[in-house]
């Protein structure tokens, strides 16, 4: 067994793989670059080497300065995490020269299949089924448009060295196809180096769904059952689960076999996961197979009870692997929220800036229940717009797909966050949607279920009178304090068991309420006549209420508000109120302010870089004009004009950083 493994990585990877790494005795190494020397990652390791440089190419992409990284620290096996250099074939070459073992499969496997036409063919001839489509490269746009007709549109153009979704376009007629063609050719050959292009047909309403693989270099190869990942945005993954909702038995073990054949025909070893794309008459077909640990292996982890990280280790030391494909058993049910900093508000757009408040629920393990939160930040520390926006993979497990997906959205409620934009409230909404709940997925279930993005909305029904309780609640509990705030002075004064009428005002909907204490407890009874009984042990300055309403535990994060509280539940933020009925029906009367007229000004939509301006002071500019380029996280933001005008001042430059709503310029009215 190793003595010593370095992961190549950061974050949170690097974190999950140092848990397994120290179980089994083994000494951890991390690498750091500049930014990153006060990381989780870096105190979660026995030692840590800082290699220097910023962004990815000049750190954690640069093998000679990883090399150096396991010479300096003696480390006799490096694991790669995802992302960076694990699919890198020239790093394992490398570090072969060097005598250290890579952690995952072979320069050849990785070379196979990294590209997509060759992989594609691999696949066909070991019997795997394939998108039907045309396996050679495409000379130019007229030979696409002819072949996308004879496979039958719509169509996929995909460029063979593609990945993390970029150069693919969908085309559903001729002209489609020729524009496509060239669009995909240009980003291939501008992101990859590589312009090989090549069409197949689009299946339509598919679902994502994914094999886990584990071989060992004794010849054994086992499935591990599947996830589904059709919950993406961009095609990007947001939410995974396992098993998947879809599959059948036969459908299963049909996948598993295909996924072990492919593994076989290029001598794979260590952990792989081969997706496929599923139609809705459950036919799959290959899609391309990823040769490393996967983003969201915990879910595979929780309903095998299998580590792959010690499968990993174990294998790539020359060991067998310690279980059989009769021992794979499939328990319960697992969901993966990839927490990511960025605004589902704002078009998602990235989000930098320090965690101010960093509080994960409890994780637990419990013959029911599991709670299991990957994370690689903590409180104080800083997403920086230099790498990966994700925050954390927060995953709960249960005996049900129900009972899984009511854990994740308790979880999601209690996860205390702030100091950086983030997709909880999103994620929330996901997990109450119907659709989602019917397990009645597509890769197309964002598109289609939040077409103008997200945004708040009003709660209604139940979820509306849960508001009005925790409201009414809070304002009991406030008047405790020496400085009770809002609402509690409705409340103050009464005797211990006297009832009060109150309205809590919810967002825009008056909530009459009478609340009588008794016995530690709140009763609360509605215009109705329904009684609800409420108990608490929240105290003011706590920023996540749990309360228990009729038997049932719910949690609430608070914010303050002037003159009111924001209260955040299921995907729902809403501004509250509590007053007397009186004070309530005089709140009506009191005139709405208007928000201030922004629309003279272009504010930067996030933290970011100013790359270009494009205007000087004094011009005249068109609705649709480019006006500047804000960079974040590797994203060029152009700024268009929403409408005519003369740009009046421009009070920054170029090569200047912003925060989220600086003026960028300022038009003359
Ligand atoms: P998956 O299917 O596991 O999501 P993808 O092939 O889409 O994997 O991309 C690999 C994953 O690696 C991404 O989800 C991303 O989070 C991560 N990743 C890719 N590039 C980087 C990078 N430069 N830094 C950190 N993480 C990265
Ligand atoms: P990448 O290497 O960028 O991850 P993939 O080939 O895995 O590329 O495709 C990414 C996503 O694009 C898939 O998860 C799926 O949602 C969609 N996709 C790819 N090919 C097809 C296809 N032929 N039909 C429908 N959707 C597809
Ligand atoms: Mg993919």
């Amino acid at each position: 067994m190793f003595s010593k493994i370095l992961v190549a990585n950061r974050g949170e990877i690097a974190c999950r793989v140092f848990t397994t790494a120290r179980r089994m005795g083994i000494g951890t190494v991390a690498i750091h670059s500049d930014v990153d020397a006060e990381a989780l990652h870096v105190k979660s390791a026995d030692e840590a080497v800082g290699i220097g440089g910023k962004t990815a190419a000049e750190s954690y992409l640069d093998i000679d300065k990883v090399i150096d990284a396991c010479r300096q620290s003696g480390a006799d096996a490096v694991h790669p995490g995802y992302g960076f250099l694990s699919e890198n074939a020239e790093f394992s070459e490398r570090l072969a020269k060097e005598g250290i073992t890579f952690i995952g499969p072979s320069a050849s496997a990785i070379l196979c299949m990294g590209d997509k036409i060759t992989s594609k063919k691999l696949s066909a001839e070991a019997g795997v089924n394939t998108v039907p489509g045309f396996m050679g490269i495409i000379e130019d746009a007229e030979q696409c448009v002819k072949i996308s007709a004879d496979i039958g549109y719509p169509v996929m153009i995909k460029a063979s060295a593609g990945g993390g979704g970029k150069g693919m376009r969908i085309a559903w007629n001729d002209d489609e196809a020729r524009e496509g063609f060239n669009r995909s050719r240009s980003e291939a050959k501008s992101s990859f180096g590589d312009d090989r292009i090549f069409v197949e047909k689009f299946i339509t309403q598919p679902r994502h769904i994914e094999i886990q693989v584990m071989a060992d270099s004794h010849g054994n190869c086992i499935y591990l059952g599947e996830r589904e990942c059709s919950i993406q945005r961009r095609n990007q993954k947001v939410v995974e689960e396992a098993p998947s909702p879809f599959l059948d038995e036969a459908t299963r073990k049909a996948m598993g076999d295909q996924a072990v054949a492919l593994a076989r025909a290029v001598d794979y070893v260590s952990a792989g996961t081969v997706e496929f794309i599923v139609d809705s008459q459950k036919q799959f077909y290959f899609l391309e197979m990823n040769t490393r640990l996967q983003v969201e292996h915990p879910v595979t982890e929780l309903i095998t009870g299998v580590d792959l990280v010690e499968q990993m280790i174990r294998v790539a030391a020359g060991q067998k692997l310690e279980i059989t494909q009769g021992d794979v058993k499939l328990t319960g049910w697992a969901i993966e929220s990839r927490l990511y900093a960025e605004d589902p508000k704002r078009n998602f757009l990235p989000s930098i800036g320090r965690l101010s408040r960093y509080r994960p629920p409890q994780t637990l393990t419990t013959a029911d229940h599991v709670v299991r939160n990957d994370t690689g930040v903590e409180e104080g520390g800083e997403i920086s717009m230099y790498y990966d926006p994700m925050i954390a993979k927060l995953c709960t497990w249960s005996t049900t797909r129900e009972a899984a997906i009511d854990d994740m959205s308790r979880a999601l409620d209690q996860f205390d966050l702030s100091g950086v934009g983030n997709n909880l409230q999103f994620l929330s909404s996901i997990m109450k949607h119907p659709r989602f709940r019917a397990g009645d997925l597509s890769t197309a279930f964002i598109d289609e279920e939040y077409p103008e993005g997200f945004h708040d909305s009003d709660p209604e029904g139940d979820t509306l009178a849960l508001f009005a309780v925790a409201a009414a609640v809070i304002a009991h509990r406030s008047q405790r304090a020496p400085d009770a705030g809002q609402g509690s002075a409705v409340l103050r004064g009464k005797q211990a068991s006297e009832s009060s009428d109150i309205v809590a005002i919810i967002g825009q909907t008056h909530n009459h309420l009478t609340v009588t204490p008794d016995a530690g407890m709140l009763n609360l009874q509605d215009e109705s006549g329904k009684r609800m009984l409420a108990e608490t042990s929240w105290t003011p300055g706590q920023s996540v209420a749990t309360i228990r309403i009729d038997g049932r535990e719910y949690d609430f994060k608070l914010s303050p508000r002037v003159a009111a509280i924001g209260i955040e539940h299921g995907g729902f933020l809403v501004k509250a109120q509590v007053l007397s009925p009186r004070k309530a029906e005089l709140a009506g009367l009191m005139p709405v302010k208007a928000p201030a007229d922004l629309s003279k000004f272009l504010l930067c939509p996030m933290p970011g870089l100013v790359t270009t301006l494009m205007v000087a002071e004094g011009d005249t500019v068109e609705p649709g004009q480019a006006l500047a380029i804000v960079e974040a996280m590797k994203m060029e933001n152009v700024l268009q004009a929403e409408k005519a005008g003369v740009v009046a001042r421009i009070p920054v430059a170029a090569g200047d950083s912003l925060m989220v709503d600086d003026i960028i310029m300022e038009f003359e009215t």
